[in-house]
């Protein structure tokens, strides 16, 4: 797998995410499931969009890119199967249920 540094994408909103440590667009890693509900794998997206999703739980996240941003979804569930395949996430676990439920989401959304 190639990646060219400095030019990923964030999963959540979708701009380029620059190669410095300040600023809107710089990467920052971010608890899937907030560090104040137990914490979780992380994934790196920008910082405006870390700091728009704060402590919010992931389902509430969810829900919020399901009304403002639905074109990322597919983008972000790809993150986070990839996420869970790599964690090797057992079948009944709270991201699990999140990821099946956002699945369904997204199945609903496509054509
Ligand atoms: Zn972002």
């Amino acid at each position: 797998m190639r990646k060219r540094r400095g030019a990923k994408i964030c999963p959540y909103c979708g701009e380029p995410m620059n190669g410095s440590k300040k600023g809107r667009k710089s990467p920052t890693k971010d608890h899937i499931n907030p560090r104040a509900l137990g914490g979780g794998p992380t994934i790196i997206v920008c910082f405006e969009c870390n700091n728009a999703k704060g402590n919010m739980p992931l389902d509430e996240w969810l829900d919020f890119l399901m009304e403002n941003r639905p074109t990322r979804i597919p983008h972000v569930m790809r993150e986070f199967r990839a996420i869970a395949h790599r964690l090797h996430v057992p079948k009944e676990g709270r991201l699990r249920e999140v990821l099946r439920a956002a699945q369904q989401i997204e199945k609903e959304l496509s054509p």
